[in-house]
């Protein structure tokens, strides 16, 4: 037996026509001999007009109320789509979030999935029904309605793919889940600012929740995420037509073959800066469990090396919660005696592709792109799969066009293929998936796959490199010039100079100091650069590790205790990794595994 979920996005059911179309969807997967789960939003602008009502009676509505008026967008939705199949001719049945069983914790307004329970979706199925589900909503241990977080259909969606598909009870159903909306796919980049965009034919789950998170708005990243973990594919496709759309899925080798698959914008980004902090264990663990006290996701973070005992912590968060994270962090900063900087006009230009790990000089490729066009770099940050830069917001829109230039995006991916991949099961995290999934108990728990570690890297420190457009690039080209792989990149501005760390193999770091010092001549200022062979980097590998704001929490709370200070952090999706002196690199590695109960 097949199940299929399908999930219609708010502009597929806005109006009549759109709820009789999404029918028979529906009823057409059913009769194919599937059996159907349909989720819905609410339909058209109704969140948003549902969030205006409270505003028209308090500038701040109380959550769990707020929760409760949201919920009945969809709570629309379903009945008149049970209606429309039963029209047609098919049976249905309606269920709201709580009727079904999907219990959340009592975050309101941004609450996460602890349970689903699938007797009821099950026996209504089994009895010939399409079951239709509340998108977006839930309830907590308390009987209290929740919601999940703008765009959080899509979620509910895949997590019912995903607890029908490893249901211990079930029939062990094969699971596919579609994406209804008012895009056909995922595109190389918006086709709104970038008119060569291209839409792909397939992309892998790491690259989606890259892009995701890096601003590409196709999916809400958390339910990337799950179907990641519960090996659920995923079709993005037009509500409006029968054309097939992109396919979200592991990664496959041809996937690997060009650098980047993607470029995205994030045009409301705001970038803090602490200046003058103590360079010791336990300021970032301060820093950052502030910020993520308040549910703030920290984005690119930029911990440049100390210079006479001092240090600087740069990042961004969204713009729209820079008042929020400045109200923490202004008494932080006052009682380590450090300086609070920001700037809400900047927008993150980003480029992503699994085939980034194979190849070399990407990010000189990204740089040299957005130098010809003049702009300036204000913050860089690499991950494994993605390199970010931050600009000033009047250049947003030609950055992402340069880059999406620069690695000719608009061709095709090398073989992609157009028919829907396999579906792969079985113990690719090392743990098994079954046991997880087994215990649904906590289903959004953080997946931290492994963590290793290695001492082969080096690390390159400029500081005071002028901040102009070109100078990054400068050194690059020099590095990359001799063949010289650069791994992770962290660039933080302070004032009118930038600090530009990187690392690249211990066997090459004379040479690449050598070439950095002779780029810093040339450039003329009073640039100083060292080098530094006695690192550990760490790497924290699995899913959601930058849009759960504990993981980084934990990897920093973690080292602090052992009194590990931290040289350098990378964060992604997928890959956090930590650079911290190489004689604790043993104890860090161990401390780590231990937090994450990897040894258990
Ligand atoms: N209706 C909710 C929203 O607009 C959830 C969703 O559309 O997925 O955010
Ligand atoms: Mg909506």
């Amino acid at each position: 037996m097949r199940l299929v979920v399908q999930k219609f996005g708010g502009s597929s059911v806005a109006n009549a026509e759109g709820v009789m179309a999404a029918a028979r969807k529906a009823i057409r997967a059913k009769r194919m001999g599937n059996q159907v789960i349909v989720v819905v939003s609410a339909r058209g602008d109704t969140t948003d007009n549902l969030i205006e009502l409270a505003r028209e009676i308090t500038e701040k509505p109380p959550a769990r109320e707020m929760d409760m008026l949201l919920s009945t967008g969809e709570q629309i939705s379903i009945a008149l789509m049970a209606m429309a199949i039963q029209s047609l001719g098919e049976k249905a049945i309606s269920f709201t979030g709580a009727q079904v069983g999907i219990v959340t914790d009592s975050t309101h307004t941004k609450a996460r999935i602890k349970s689903i329970s699938t007797s009821r979706m099950r026996k209504a199925l089994e009895d010939g029904q399409i079951v239709i589900v509340a998108g977006f909503q839930g309830m907590d241990e308390d009987f209290n309605i929740t919601t999940l977080g703008r765009g959080g259909s899509d979620t509910t969606a895949v997590a019912l793919a995903a607890v029908m598909k490893h249901d211990s009870q079930g029939p062990g159903l094969e699971v596919a889940c579609d994406i209804f909306t008012d895009v056909d796919g995922v595109y190389t980049t918006d086709p709104r600012i970038v008119p060569e965009a291209r839409k792909m034919e397939a992309i892998s789950y790491d690259e989606m929740l890259e892009l995701a998170s890096v601003g590409a708005g196709v999916m809400h990243s958390r339910s990337i995420e799950f179907a990641k973990k519960f090996d659920v594919p995923l079709q993005v496709r037009s509500s409006f037509s029968d054309s097939e759309g992109t396919w979200i899925v592991p990664e496959k080798e041809w996937m690997t073959l060009v650098p980047v698959c993607g470029a995205a914008m994030v045009r409301e980004e705001a970038r803090i800066s602490i200046e003058g902090v103590p360079d010791k264990p336990g300021i970032s663990h301060q820093v950052f469990n502030a910020v993520s006290s308040r549910n703030i996701v920290v984005d690119m973070i930029a911990q440049s090396v100390g210079t006479n005992g001092k240090a600087n912590i740069g990042f961004t968060v969204h713009a729209n919660e820079l008042s929020v994270a400045v109200e923490v962090l202004q008494p932080l900063a006052d009682e380590l005696g450090a300086k609070l900087f920001y700037d809400a006009q900047v927008s993150k230009v980003s480029v992503v592709g699994a085939g980034m790990r194979s190849h070399t000089g990407v990010a000189e490729k990204m740089f040299a792109a957005l130098v010809a066009e003049n702009i300036n770099l204000r913050m860089i940050t690499t991950g494994d799969i993605k390199i970010s830069v931050l600009v000033n917001k009047e250049d947003a829109d030609k950055a992402l066009g340069a880059v999406h230039r620069a690695f000719n995006l608009e061709k095709t991916r090398a073989q992609e293929p157009a028919s829907p991949p396999a579906t792969t099961n079985g113990k690719k995290y090392g743990r098994d998936l079954l046991a997880i999934t087994q215990q649904l108990a906590s289903m959004e728990e953080i997946l931290v796959s492994n963590i290793h570690a290695s001492t082969d890297q080096g690390r390159i420190t400029l500081f005071g490199l002028p901040d102009r457009p070109g100078n990054c690039l400068k050194i690059f080209q020099a590095i990359a010039g001799h063949g010289i792989v650069v791994d992770m990149i962290v660039q933080n501005l302070s004032g009118e100079k930038a600090d530009l760390s990187f690392s690249v193999p211990i066997p090459q770091i004379q040479k690449a100091l050598e070439l950095a010092r002779e780029v810093a001549k040339a450039i003329g200022a009073d640039i100083h650069a060292s080098a530094d062979s006695d690192n550990a980097t760490l790497y924290v590998l699995g899913v959601g590790m930058r849009s759960h704001t504990g993981v980084a929490r934990k990897i920093f709370g973690t080292l602090a205790q052992e009194g590990i200070n931290i040289l350098m952090i990378n964060t992604s999706e997928t890959c956090i990794s930590v650079v911290v002196s190489q004689k604790q690199g043993e104890l860090a590695l161990a401390s780590l595994r231990a937090a994450f109960g990897l040894d258990a």
